[in-house]
């Protein structure tokens, strides 16, 4: 039998990763209440927001109203999202309402010049000068790698090149590196494999795995993650967010189905599933039309088996 961790730190993503894919740009009040609602079912690490071009992504335009307006929790991590030096510089403004920023790169030079508009290397000298100026200023540093697990346009990403990123980002200062399996495409013997090598190659740096339900694999592909002893997972309730590319494709793995899993499994999650729930809730009056988390539409499993009706279902 495998052995799996006795507990796991998840990162509620939602908010960032979610709302910018999202057709609607939701309020920054509703924001501030959802960042309540989540720290209030449990979470201790909660990305707010990105300070990308407010003409890029229109949704997080209102980055410094919302670090303004929202209820920073003692004992809760909250991050930002950075994308380059100017972002850096606006976040800088409030210093003091967050605890941590993430960067990112792709793994892929095509997903990169297509996201960021420069190649894997100027990617690289550009962030280690942000990580350099975010440490210098007391903030903890993720590193995020998109597309680790495979490549839309360039198909296999070869583990050897993410490691090698993975190595710079925390020469630079990162922590924590996550991993992005941006548009759905690892599956679970991929994933044991590369965090298996991870984990050789990346000692002492936080791994933290960031995986997307776009086919239907996301949970599969934290099992394969537990049982190399990751524990460290982001994901965004209501499975919020997506990617453009392709067209259509669903989001990250949903918060309180991947909270339902573990708990059931006995690994300690710190989460109240039923207070995420209901921010979930919350996000579907705002947004008008149910999403696609599975333990939203079911319940949480001791529902179903005090109140199912058993009929003729195999
Ligand atoms: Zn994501």
């Amino acid at each position: 039998m495998p052995s799996y961790p006795s507990a796991v730190r998840l990162r509620e993503v939602g908010l960032r990763d979610g709302f910018q894919n999202e057709p609607e740009t939701v309020p920054t009040a509703e924001k501030a209440r959802l960042a309540g609602m989540l720290a209030d079912a449990g979470f201790r690490r909660i990305e707010l927001t990105s300070f990308v071009r407010p003409d890029v992504i229109p949704q997080l335009a209102d980055a410094e109203e919302l670090l303004d307006a929202y209820e920073k929790r003692p004992g809760v991590a909250y991050s930002v999202l950075i994308p380059n030096e100017r972002g850096l510089d606006r976040a800088l403004a409030r210093r003091e309402r967050f605890d941590e920023i993430n960067v990112f790169l792709s793994a892929s030079e095509t997903h990169n010049q297509r996201n960021v508009n420069r190649s894997i290397a100027e990617s690289l000298a550009g962030l280690e000068r942000v990580i350099g100026r975010a440490r210098a200023e007391g903030l903890r540093c993720e590193g995020v790698i998109s597309t680790s697990f495979g490549c839309p346009y360039e198909g296999e990403v070869p583990v050897d090149r993410v490691m090698g990123i993975a190595e710079r980002l925390a020469e630079a200062g990162c922590e924590e590196v996550g991993f992005g399996d941006t548009t759905g495409m690892a599956n679970p013997r991929q994933v044991g494999e590369f965090f298996a090598v991870a984990r050789e190659r990346l000692a002492g740096v936080e791994l933290t795995a960031h995986f997307h339900n776009t086919r239907g694999q996301g949970l599969a592909n934290v099992l394969a993650a537990l049982e190399q002893g990751i524990d460290s997972f982001e994901s965004a309730f209501g499975e919020l967010g997506g990617c453009p590319v392709p067209p259509g494709s669903t989001g990250n793995i949903a918060s309180e189905d991947l909270v339902s899993m573990l708990e059931e499994m006995g690994i300690a999650t710190g989460i109240d599933l039923e207070r995420l729930l209901e921010a979930s809730r919350r996000v579907q009056e705002v947004l008008g039309r149910p999403l696609g988390a599975h333990v939203l539409t079911a319940g949480p499993v001791r529902w179903a088996s005090a109140t199912g009706r058993p009929a003729a279902s195999t």
